[in-house]
């Protein structure tokens, strides 16, 4: 069977033929392969075509897929049984691998996802500080829940929406939205700020210097809880992650992807004295059938246990001459291209004029809006590498990308970039 006859099949019972919009192809236009398996840097569709693969799950799998530890951890759990609603050693091991690397992160609570973990975390800093108010950022993403769902980006952004329609006036009612890169002025009914440390759903764009900082200054002025969401940058962007990397300390960190080593997980955590505010011990209810699983705790301790700083920094150096070498080939055929980097993450802009690095919602839009990212993608994707869907993701090298692996991605660009500007 053909990509086009899995994608009709998935259409008749699955709307829009995808369970999360990010992978339909809405805004780049075609058909998307449907996946059969992976292999460290590559996947394989249903018409055996192998693509060097920079979408990694959106960031789930740090070490590429089907890593061969990782497939022997989670065999191995699930020869014990896949759960219980009981307390496991694996959950706790996970959390003591986490906090061990993290300064200030003291304690963690898992759940299924990256979108209850900064819903939970919304829910504990309103029930620690007793207020309503939330503040994020434009064109940051947050999950699908409610009230966070405002000015999102990835998927939100891709489909030119908003918000989300299904969602009431008085659930957004306390979610304020400040552009990024600005300190916005806090006041006293502020409960937490919530911020990605390094935005990686408007494509890519790094903190200025001073951001995160002000971000810090301020929320303790008012008394208000500073959020990381470090769901894409936790355990990827560095050893420890972001907040580590940047030398910045939030009250409470969220986190999801890297952690499952590819299976469902979350988690949200941070000072002791906070996280007893939950429920047993605390007033702030949270709960999960699935939280904690046995195969996503095993699978992403396996991942833990694989990484040392060296191979952070190994990561980063190969991403470095990658984003440089990437933005040259395209430059050589005559777009402009930007390619920032912020330890492994990097992103790509394109355009037919100079520009310079987006530091915003607004300044990222401009560069996905101009149509360039949907026929590079395409061009991309005949030549065997497969980008995501939406010009507001940004490239996940993994571990298993091997210098010979990026530089066939950099040759593929240089010819992209040549066809779709003399088409
Ligand atoms: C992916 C993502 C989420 C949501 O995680 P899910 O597991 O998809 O619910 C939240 N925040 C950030 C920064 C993300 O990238």
């Amino acid at each position: 069977m053909t990509n086009q006859s899995w994608f009709e099949r998935a259409l008749a019972v699955i709307p829009g033929g995808v369970d999360s919009p990010v992978r339909s192809f809405a805004s780049v236009g075609g058909v998307p392969y449907t996946v059969v398996s992976g292999e460290g840097a590559y996947v394989t569709d249903v018409e055996g075509t192998r693509y060097i693969d920079l979408v990694q799950s959106y960031g789930a799998s740090l070490l590429g897929h089907a890593h061969p530890e990782v497939v022997a951890a989670v065999r191995e759990a699930a020869g014990r049984g896949t759960t219980f609603g009981a307390p496991t050693p694996g959950e706790v091991v996970l959390a003591e691998a986490m906090t061990s690397r993290v300064p200030g992160l003291e304690q963690v609570r898992f759940v299924s996802s990256g979108t209850e973990a900064t819903m939970s975390a919304v829910r504990l800093a309103r029930g620690v500080t007793g207020r309503d108010r939330v503040v994020k950022f434009d064109g940051c993403y947050h999950g699908h829940s409610d009230a966070l769902l405002v000015a999102g980006g990835s998927g939100v952004a891709q489909l030119g929406l908003p918000g989300s329609a299904g969602v009431t006036a008085g659930a957004v009612a306390d979610t304020v939205v400040e552009p990024y890169n600005v300190v916005p002025t806090l006041d006293e009914t502020v409960a937490a700020v919530l911020v990605e440390p390094v935005a990686a759903n408007m494509n890519l764009v790094a903190p200025q210097s001073g951001f995160l900082e002000g971000l810090r200054e301020e929320c303790d002025r008012v008394g208000a809880l500073l959020i990381f969401d470090e769901v894409i940058t936790g355990f990827r962007v560095d050893f420890a992650g972001a907040s580590a990397y940047l030398g910045v300390t939030p009250d409470l960190w969220c986190f999801g992807k890297v952690i499952g080593g590819g299976l469902p997980i979350g988690a949200f955590g941070g000072r002791r004295d906070i996280l007893a505010s939950l429920a047993p011990t605390g007033p702030v209810y949270q709960a999960g059938t699935l939280s904690g699983n046995p195969l996503a705790t095993a699978a992403g301790l396996a991942v833990l246990a694989r990484v040392t700083p060296a191979l952070y920094e190994d990561l980063s150096a190969r991403v470095a001459r990658f984003a440089h070498d990437l933005r040259e080939a395209i430059e050589g055929a005559g777009l402009f291209a930007r390619t920032p980097v912020v330890g492994p993450l990097t992103g790509l802009y394109l355009a037919r004029e100079p520009f310079e690095d987006p530091v915003d919602y607004a300044t990222s839009r401009e560069c996905a809006q101009n149509g360039l990212y949907r026929e590079f993608f395409h061009a991309m994707l005949r030549r065997g590498v497969a980008l995501a869907p939406g010009a507001y993701e940004i490239m996940f090298v993994s571990m298993a990308h091997t210098d010979e692996d990026l530089a066939r991605v950099v040759s593929a660009a240089a010819s992209a970039a040549t066809a779709i500007r003399h088409p």
